[in-house]
Protein backbone atom coordinates (compact mmCIF):
# COMPACT_ATOMS: atom_id res chain seq x y z
CA UNK A 1 0.00 0.00 0.00
CA UNK A 2 1.06 3.44 -0.80
CA UNK A 3 0.58 6.81 1.03
CA UNK A 4 -2.07 7.62 -1.93
CA UNK A 5 -4.23 4.39 -1.49
CA UNK A 6 -3.71 5.01 1.76
CA UNK A 7 -5.42 8.44 1.48
CA UNK A 8 -8.18 6.92 -0.20
CA UNK A 9 -8.95 3.92 1.65
CA UNK A 10 -8.61 5.50 5.01
CA UNK A 11 -9.77 9.62 4.52
CA UNK A 12 -10.60 10.45 8.04
CA UNK A 13 -10.30 9.33 11.28
CA UNK A 14 -13.64 7.61 12.02
CA UNK A 15 -12.77 4.83 8.88
CA UNK A 16 -9.31 4.61 10.26
CA UNK A 17 -10.70 3.88 14.03
CA UNK A 18 -13.11 0.98 11.99
CA UNK A 19 -10.55 -0.55 10.18
CA UNK A 20 -8.19 -1.03 13.46
CA UNK A 21 -11.35 -2.07 15.43
CA UNK A 22 -11.91 -4.98 13.05
CA UNK A 23 -8.16 -5.80 12.69
CA UNK A 24 -7.67 -6.27 16.45
CA UNK A 25 -11.26 -7.91 16.91
CA UNK A 26 -12.58 -9.60 13.61
CA UNK A 27 -14.83 -11.53 15.97
CA UNK A 28 -16.39 -8.84 17.76
CA UNK A 29 -15.21 -6.35 20.42
CA UNK A 30 -14.45 -7.84 23.73
CA UNK A 31 -13.42 -6.20 27.32
CA UNK A 32 -9.68 -5.76 27.75
CA UNK A 33 -10.05 -6.71 31.57
CA UNK A 34 -13.11 -9.60 31.42
CA UNK A 35 -13.42 -10.62 27.98
CA UNK A 36 -16.80 -10.30 28.23
CA UNK A 37 -18.32 -9.68 24.58
CA UNK A 38 -20.85 -7.49 25.13
CA UNK A 39 -19.43 -4.08 24.84
CA UNK A 40 -20.99 -0.68 23.79
CA UNK A 41 -19.39 2.51 21.68
CA UNK A 42 -19.99 5.31 23.71
CA UNK A 43 -18.92 8.79 23.22
CA UNK A 44 -17.31 10.28 25.99
CA UNK A 45 -14.29 13.39 26.52
CA UNK A 46 -11.14 13.59 27.05
CA UNK A 47 -8.73 15.55 29.00
CA UNK A 48 -8.51 17.99 26.70
CA UNK A 49 -12.60 18.27 26.38
CA UNK A 50 -12.50 16.79 22.47
CA UNK A 51 -15.17 14.01 22.10
CA UNK A 52 -13.35 10.54 22.12
CA UNK A 53 -14.85 7.04 21.29
CA UNK A 54 -14.56 4.48 23.91
CA UNK A 55 -16.28 1.10 24.51
CA UNK A 56 -17.72 -0.06 27.63
CA UNK A 57 -18.15 -3.60 29.24
CA UNK A 58 -21.68 -4.73 29.66
CA UNK A 59 -20.64 -6.97 32.82
CA UNK A 60 -17.71 -5.32 34.56
CA UNK A 61 -18.35 -1.46 33.18
CA UNK A 62 -14.72 -0.23 32.08
CA UNK A 63 -14.60 1.75 29.80
CA UNK A 64 -11.51 1.64 27.18
CA UNK A 65 -10.38 2.95 24.20
CA UNK A 66 -9.86 0.61 20.82
CA UNK A 67 -6.39 1.32 21.05
CA UNK A 68 -5.63 0.71 25.07
CA UNK A 69 -3.33 -2.18 25.61
CA UNK A 70 -1.76 -1.79 22.36
CA UNK A 71 1.24 -0.21 20.83
CA UNK A 72 -0.70 2.41 20.01
CA UNK A 73 -1.72 3.14 23.85
CA UNK A 74 -1.71 6.65 25.34
CA UNK A 75 -1.45 8.50 21.96
CA UNK A 76 -2.97 11.34 21.23
CA UNK A 77 -1.45 11.52 17.32
CA UNK A 78 -4.50 10.78 14.64
CA UNK A 79 -4.77 7.82 13.51
CA UNK A 80 -4.66 8.69 10.13
CA UNK A 81 -1.33 9.79 10.74
CA UNK A 82 -0.32 6.65 12.31
CA UNK A 83 -1.47 5.11 9.57
CA UNK A 84 0.72 7.16 7.00
CA UNK A 85 3.89 6.42 9.23
CA UNK A 86 3.39 2.49 8.96
CA UNK A 87 3.26 2.87 5.37
CA UNK A 88 6.10 4.76 4.82
CA UNK A 89 8.23 2.20 7.50
CA UNK A 90 6.52 -0.96 5.66
CA UNK A 91 7.39 -0.05 2.12
CA UNK A 92 10.52 1.23 2.52
CA UNK A 93 13.64 -1.54 1.72
CA UNK A 94 16.03 -0.08 3.77
CA UNK A 95 14.12 2.10 6.35
CA UNK A 96 13.36 5.32 7.21
CA UNK A 97 14.65 7.75 9.58
CA UNK A 98 12.41 9.78 12.30
CA UNK A 99 13.11 13.10 10.51
CA UNK A 100 12.00 12.02 7.14
CA UNK A 101 8.88 10.76 8.79
CA UNK A 102 8.34 13.79 9.68
CA UNK A 103 9.04 15.48 6.47
CA UNK A 104 6.14 13.43 4.93
CA UNK A 105 3.74 13.38 8.21
CA UNK A 106 3.93 16.39 10.11
CA UNK A 107 4.74 16.13 13.65
CA UNK A 108 7.28 16.52 16.34
CA UNK A 109 10.91 15.24 15.74
CA UNK A 110 10.38 13.83 19.51
CA UNK A 111 6.63 12.12 18.51
CA UNK A 112 8.17 10.88 15.26
CA UNK A 113 10.94 9.67 17.34
CA UNK A 114 8.48 7.63 19.57
CA UNK A 115 6.10 6.39 16.69
CA UNK A 116 8.79 4.82 14.71
CA UNK A 117 10.31 2.40 17.71
CA UNK A 118 6.75 2.00 18.72
CA UNK A 119 6.19 0.89 15.31
CA UNK A 120 9.18 -1.27 14.86
CA UNK A 121 8.81 -3.01 17.90
CA UNK A 122 5.69 -4.72 16.07
CA UNK A 123 8.30 -5.39 13.08
CA UNK A 124 10.25 -7.77 14.84
CA UNK A 125 10.14 -11.75 14.70
CA UNK A 126 9.30 -13.91 17.39
CA UNK A 127 12.17 -14.71 19.82
CA UNK A 128 11.74 -18.66 18.74
CA UNK A 129 12.27 -17.70 15.10
CA UNK A 130 15.22 -19.59 13.09
CA UNK A 131 16.47 -19.92 9.39
CA UNK A 132 17.19 -22.67 7.72
CA UNK A 133 15.63 -26.43 7.71
CA UNK A 134 15.72 -29.31 6.05
CA UNK A 135 17.41 -29.25 2.41
CA UNK A 136 18.58 -25.02 2.73
CA UNK A 137 21.92 -24.35 3.32
CA UNK A 138 22.79 -21.63 5.36
CA UNK A 139 25.58 -18.56 5.27
CA UNK A 140 27.06 -17.30 8.21
CA UNK A 141 29.44 -14.04 8.42
CA UNK A 142 30.02 -10.73 10.44
CA UNK A 143 29.68 -7.04 9.95
CA UNK A 144 31.09 -4.00 12.11
CA UNK A 145 28.43 -1.05 12.12
CA UNK A 146 29.59 2.43 13.31
CA UNK A 147 32.16 3.54 15.93
CA UNK A 148 33.84 5.28 13.07
CA UNK A 149 36.82 7.05 15.13
CA UNK A 150 38.46 9.42 12.81
CA UNK A 151 42.34 9.71 13.31
CA UNK A 152 42.30 7.06 16.35
CA UNK A 153 43.71 4.19 13.56
CA UNK A 154 42.03 1.32 12.59
CA UNK A 155 42.40 -0.74 16.02
CA UNK A 156 40.39 2.47 17.67
CA UNK A 157 37.83 2.18 15.12
CA UNK A 158 36.93 -1.23 15.26
CA UNK A 159 36.80 -1.57 19.01
CA UNK A 160 34.00 1.22 18.85
CA UNK A 161 32.19 -0.86 16.41
CA UNK A 162 29.42 -2.94 17.12
CA UNK A 163 29.57 -6.97 15.91
CA UNK A 164 26.38 -7.52 14.25
CA UNK A 165 26.34 -11.67 13.42
CA UNK A 166 24.39 -12.58 10.22
CA UNK A 167 22.53 -15.46 9.19
CA UNK A 168 20.51 -15.95 5.80
CA UNK A 169 18.98 -18.93 3.96
CA UNK A 170 19.38 -18.80 0.25
CA UNK A 171 16.53 -17.16 -1.09
CA UNK A 172 15.11 -17.58 1.87
CA UNK A 173 14.98 -15.91 5.02
CA UNK A 174 17.54 -13.54 6.96
CA UNK A 175 18.39 -13.09 11.14
CA UNK A 176 20.87 -9.98 12.01
CA UNK A 177 21.87 -10.18 15.99
CA UNK A 178 24.36 -7.60 18.30
CA UNK A 179 26.97 -9.92 20.25
CA UNK A 180 29.48 -8.20 22.50
CA UNK A 181 32.05 -9.54 20.50
CA UNK A 182 32.55 -12.04 17.55
CA UNK A 183 33.60 -14.89 20.07
CA UNK A 184 33.43 -18.78 19.89
CA UNK A 185 30.48 -18.97 22.24
CA UNK A 186 28.73 -15.88 20.85
CA UNK A 187 28.89 -17.39 17.80
CA UNK A 188 28.38 -20.98 18.62
CA UNK A 189 25.15 -19.67 20.59
CA UNK A 190 23.93 -18.12 17.39
CA UNK A 191 24.04 -21.20 16.08
CA UNK A 192 22.00 -23.18 18.66
CA UNK A 193 19.49 -20.39 19.03
CA UNK A 194 18.86 -19.06 15.56
CA UNK A 195 19.70 -22.32 12.27
CA UNK A 196 17.30 -24.73 12.13
CA UNK A 197 18.99 -27.92 13.82
CA UNK A 198 17.72 -29.56 10.85
CA UNK A 199 19.77 -27.27 8.15
CA UNK A 200 21.90 -29.81 6.28
CA UNK A 201 25.01 -27.08 5.44
CA UNK A 202 26.56 -24.42 6.88
CA UNK A 203 28.65 -22.34 4.96
CA UNK A 204 31.25 -19.46 6.37
CA UNK A 205 34.28 -17.50 5.35
CA UNK A 206 37.75 -18.69 6.37
CA UNK A 207 37.52 -17.37 10.21
CA UNK A 208 39.01 -19.74 12.42
CA UNK A 209 36.03 -19.02 14.59
CA UNK A 210 33.22 -20.93 12.57
CA UNK A 211 35.58 -23.76 12.73
CA UNK A 212 35.12 -23.85 16.77
CA UNK A 213 31.31 -23.09 16.53
CA UNK A 214 29.41 -25.34 13.39
CA UNK A 215 29.39 -28.86 13.81
CA UNK A 216 32.24 -30.01 10.69
CA UNK A 217 29.79 -32.39 8.76
CA UNK A 218 27.63 -29.01 8.13
CA UNK A 219 30.09 -26.51 7.59
CA UNK A 220 31.77 -25.18 4.67
CA UNK A 221 34.41 -22.77 4.17
CA UNK A 222 35.30 -20.65 1.96
CA UNK A 223 38.72 -20.14 0.08
CA UNK A 224 39.39 -16.49 -0.27
CA UNK A 225 42.14 -17.41 -3.16
CA UNK A 226 39.21 -19.25 -4.79
CA UNK A 227 36.83 -16.71 -4.38
CA UNK A 228 39.45 -13.86 -5.87
CA UNK A 229 39.26 -15.63 -9.66
CA UNK A 230 35.54 -14.78 -9.79
CA UNK A 231 35.25 -11.35 -7.83
CA UNK A 232 31.01 -11.45 -8.79
CA UNK A 233 30.46 -14.24 -6.35
CA UNK A 234 31.38 -15.77 -3.17
CA UNK A 235 29.86 -18.79 -1.40
CA UNK A 236 28.42 -15.72 1.42
CA UNK A 237 27.03 -13.45 -1.18
CA UNK A 238 23.69 -13.87 0.01
CA UNK A 239 24.32 -12.20 3.57
CA UNK A 240 26.80 -10.34 2.39
CA UNK A 241 24.31 -8.48 0.30
CA UNK A 242 21.51 -8.39 3.16
CA UNK A 243 24.47 -6.52 5.26
CA UNK A 244 25.56 -4.05 2.56
CA UNK A 245 21.56 -2.74 1.92
CA UNK A 246 21.55 -2.47 5.84
CA UNK A 247 24.39 -0.50 5.91
CA UNK A 248 23.19 1.51 3.31
CA UNK A 249 20.10 2.16 5.05
CA UNK A 250 22.10 3.48 8.07
CA UNK A 251 23.92 5.50 6.24
CA UNK A 252 21.53 7.11 4.02
CA UNK A 253 18.83 7.28 6.17
CA UNK A 254 20.18 7.28 9.85
CA UNK A 255 23.03 8.63 9.93
CA UNK A 256 23.89 8.53 13.50
CA UNK A 257 22.59 5.05 14.57
CA UNK A 258 22.26 4.82 18.25
CA UNK A 259 23.77 1.59 19.65
CA UNK A 260 21.45 1.04 22.31
CA UNK A 261 18.55 0.61 19.44
CA UNK A 262 20.83 -1.41 17.18
CA UNK A 263 19.15 -4.70 17.90
CA UNK A 264 15.04 -2.77 16.86
CA UNK A 265 16.58 -1.52 13.78
CA UNK A 266 18.15 -5.38 12.75
CA UNK A 267 15.37 -6.58 13.72
CA UNK A 268 13.10 -4.25 11.63
CA UNK A 269 15.04 -4.99 8.93
CA UNK A 270 15.42 -8.53 8.84
CA UNK A 271 11.28 -8.41 9.10
CA UNK A 272 10.59 -6.02 6.19
CA UNK A 273 13.44 -8.60 4.16
CA UNK A 274 11.69 -11.73 5.18
CA UNK A 275 8.52 -10.81 3.92
CA UNK A 276 9.89 -9.15 0.87
CA UNK A 277 7.51 -11.13 -1.27
CA UNK A 278 4.35 -10.51 0.94
CA UNK A 279 4.00 -6.72 0.41
CA UNK A 280 0.42 -6.17 -0.35
CA UNK A 281 -0.06 -7.51 3.15
CA UNK A 282 2.62 -5.96 4.58
CA UNK A 283 0.74 -2.63 6.52
CA UNK A 284 -2.46 -5.36 8.02
CA UNK A 285 0.62 -7.77 9.20
CA UNK A 286 2.31 -5.07 10.98
CA UNK A 287 -1.10 -3.43 12.30
CA UNK A 288 -2.26 -6.69 13.40
CA UNK A 289 1.79 -6.74 15.51
CA UNK A 290 0.57 -3.30 16.64
CA UNK A 291 -2.15 -4.09 17.93
CA UNK A 292 -1.76 -7.96 19.65
CA UNK A 293 1.68 -6.51 21.64
CA UNK A 294 1.78 -4.28 24.88
CA UNK A 295 2.50 -0.30 24.82
CA UNK A 296 6.08 0.21 24.97
CA UNK A 297 6.34 3.05 27.54
CA UNK A 298 8.59 6.27 26.21
CA UNK A 299 10.97 5.80 29.54
CA UNK A 300 12.13 2.31 28.58
CA UNK A 301 13.44 3.48 24.90
CA UNK A 302 15.72 6.50 26.71
CA UNK A 303 17.84 4.65 29.24
ZN1 LIG B 1 -15.38 -6.32 31.23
Amino acid sequence: MNLYSLAKKFPNEDMALLHLIKTRWPHGVRCIACDHDRCWLIEAKGKTGKPRKLFQCAECGLQFSATANTLFHDSHLPLTKWFAVLCLMVEGKKGISANQVRRHVPMSYKTAWYVCHRIREAMQEDPSFKVGGPATTVEMDEMYVGGRKRLHGVKAGKNAKAVVLGLAERDGQIHMQRVNRASLENIRETVNTKIDPETPKIVTDGNQLYKGAIPRAKHERGNHAEELKDKNWTRTQTVENAFSLFKRGIVGNYHKLSADHLDRYLGEFCWRYNRRKMQPWLFDMALTNMLNKKPLPYKDLTF
